[in-house]
């Protein structure tokens, strides 16, 4: 399986939109890895994990071939994960020879907020079979594509029901938690045991604890524990953190000599990771 990072921060991206900060300052100065757009990431070139309103931005950038990809795992319905007002240019005058549908997946709340914009008129048949919606239940694997998908439940926003991704092809596992504090029980009883091949999870906070709603670093490496303790690493288990925020006041190269000496490597926008 092969992860591709489109997009690293956190909802106002890194150097913020509107920032000031020395960190924004310093990173739009530096360039290179300091630069993050919105959460987004590819799965073998196939399967999109999150459409924020950078999503266009990623296609030109990395040469996604949006015009056929046919599935998207939406994680919650904050702005830096989805941006449904762009999937409805996806029909016929805004987009030509179209090929199948883009079938977006996630919580009840995608599903409301997608019925609202799309599915107020019955007889709108403008995006039939080129756009639709599926709502997951949490802990029920899925087939999508050539995978086995399987939503677990975050820690995040309180009002929805937000997504973390196990998702499975040959023998491989990846565990895909953006966006969630320390996992909520039933989380942990669903992981216990299930060997991860590669683990990407939130680092809003970077050196700061956080764990209510995202993670920091020290809560990262208690995650760990807590995963090993459940049997869920093996030795090889790839270990990457994404998501950044301004706020955990570090920029590319600083956290990644943060990371270094406990095996984790730091997510930029390009980064690819095969396991
Ligand atoms: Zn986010
Ligand atoms: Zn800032
Ligand atoms: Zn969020």
């Amino acid at each position: 399986m092969k992860i591709k990072y489109l997009g690293t921060a956190a909802a106002e991206g890194y150097p913020g939109i509107f920032c000031n900060c020395s960190y924004c300052q310093e990173a739009k100065k530096l360039g290179g890895k300091n630069i993050r757009t919105r959460s987004q990431s590819i799965i073998d070139d196939q399967l999109l994990i999150d459409f924020p309103a950078d999503s266009y931005s990623h296609m030109l950038q990395h040469y996604i071939d949006f015009p056929n990809i046919h599935s998207i795992l939406i994680t919650h319905t904050h702005q830096d994960h989805l941006y449904l007002e762009d999937l409805g240019l996806r029909c016929e005058g805004f987009s030509h020879f179209i090929n199948g549908e883009l079938t977006l997946y996630g919580n009840p709340s995608l599903k409301a907020k997608f019925s609202h914009i799309y599915k107020q008129n019955p007889n709108d048949t403008h995006l039939s079979g080129k756009l639709d919606c599926v709502e997951l239940v949490e802990f029920i694997p899925v087939p999508i594509e050539n995978y086995i998908v399987t939503p677990l439940l975050a820690n995040h926003d309180k009002n929805e029901k937000c997504y973390i991704y196990l998702i499975e092809k040959e023998n491989k596992l990846l565990l895909y938690g953006n966006d969630t504090g320390w996992f909520p029980e039933a989380t942990w009883q669903y992981l216990s045991g299930k060997k991860i091949d590669c683990l990407s999870l939130d680092c809003t906070h970077m050196k700061y604890k956080e764990g209510s709603n995202h993670m920091g670093f020290p809560d990262i490496l208690e995650l760990l524990k807590q995963l090993d303790t459940l049997h869920c690493i093996k030795p090889d288990t790839r270990k990457i953190l994404t998501h950044f925020s301004h706020n955990g006041h570090l920029l590319h190269n600083d956290m990644e000599a943060f990371a270094f000496p406990y095996g984790i490597q730091i997510a930029y926008d390009g980064l690819e990771v095969v396991f």
